[in-house]
């Protein structure tokens, strides 16, 4: 990109219009693995129209940007990226859509929520449904775009309606079976909100169900340590932690990133790891599970600026 003079009319309607923003703003600051050079330009909407008018002017100025929920999936690159990154984790908010009593409660949640504010709104109401993400550091809109998932379900078993941003106009849409595959909501847009049914339960299952999970997650994942949770996707026949852990590479390095000791499919930041160690180390991992098993792993984590 490199163009000081849109940046500089990017800059005056952000000004213009009163929509947070940063300059040079770190990337690892917003992101779990906290790793990542600085963006251009990092913008905070906290309403659709905002968000609109965002993608409209850096869209027609020719500016690259990128939209970031949790940043709980997300490598970014050392040189960082330069261009506008739309970081919607001020976008929040929920609400409760329509409901049958005994039955189902509709939440509408926007894309910056995080997961957790919508399991405990709904725990107090007394619904049930979202408690497999227990712990899981998403954006609603991320947990969409990424179509979180564990211990068996996922979050498309919950989502009835999305709204997107495409192509300048927000669409309110009811996804279809065929847009959800492991790991990834393939219809185009950004996620503005998503609307979830959950089901009436009664609050000591709720709770039971919360406590059972996080305990789960606690004993096999390093929750305490900076990572982006899983770096392959599961291959059809097996686990990518697996076949990790049986090439021997628990505890593995390349200069700051090592394979997490308790669960061989989480790559930890020892705390000055770059972007170019986790790529090695990633690369490295993959090249080593094809060479044991001729299975070559596909990766989870989403990249910015950089790719293995
Ligand atoms: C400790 C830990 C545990 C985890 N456990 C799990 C787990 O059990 N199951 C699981 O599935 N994942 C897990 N993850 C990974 C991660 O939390 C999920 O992939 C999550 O859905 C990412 O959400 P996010 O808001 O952080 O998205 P980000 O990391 O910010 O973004 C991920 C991708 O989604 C896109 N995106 C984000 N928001 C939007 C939006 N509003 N509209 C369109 N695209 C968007 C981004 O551009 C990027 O491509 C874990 C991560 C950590 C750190």
């Amino acid at each position: 990109m490199g163009k000081p003079f849109q940046l500089k009319i990017f800059e005056k309607f952000l000004k213009e219009k009163g929509i947070a923003y940063k300059v040079d703003e770190p990337l690892a600051k917003h992101t779990t693995i906290r790793i990542g050079g600085p963006a251009s330009f990092m913008v905070f909407p906290k309403k659709e129209d905002e968000l609109l008018e965002i993608v409209k002017n850096a869209t027609e100025l020719d500016i690259p940007w990128y939209v970031v929920g949790g940043g709980s999936n997300l490598l970014c690159a050392d040189e960082g990226y330069s261009g506008v990154v739309i970081n919607l984790r001020n976008m929040k908010g929920i609400a409760e859509r329509s409901f049958a009593p005994d039955a189902t409660l509709f939440l509408e949640a926007l894309s910056g929520t995080m997961v957790g504010e919508v399991i405990s709104f709904a725990r107090k109401k007394g619904y049930s449904g979202l408690e497999f993400l227990a712990g899981v550091p998403a954006t609603v809109g991320g947990a969409v775009r990424m179509n979180a998932g564990a211990y068996g379900r996922s979050f498309s078993m919950l989502v009835r309606r999305v709204k997107l941003l495409k192509d300048g106009k927000i669409e309110d849409y009811e996804p279809k079976d065929s847009d959800w595959t492991y790991r990834s909501f393939s219809k185009e847009g950004i996620v503005v909100s998503a609307t979830l049914e959950l089901v009436k339960s009664n609050p000591e299952e709720i709770e039971r169900k919360l406590k059972e999970i996080y305990f789960k997650r606690k004993a096999s994942q390093p929750l305490a340590e900076k990572t982006f949770g899983s770096a392959f996707k599961n291959p059809p026949c097996c686990y990518a932690g697996k076949l990790i852990e049986d090439c021997g590479l628990k505890g593995f390095r390349v200069g700051g990133a090592k394979v997490s000791e308790k669960h061989a499919n989480f790559i930890v930041n020892l705390g000055s790891a770059t972007a170019k160690d986790v790529l090695a180390l990633l690369r490295e991992v993959q090249k080593r599970v094809w060479e044991r098993f001729s299975i070559m792993l596909e990766p989870e984590v989403k990249f910015l600026g950089c790719s293995m």
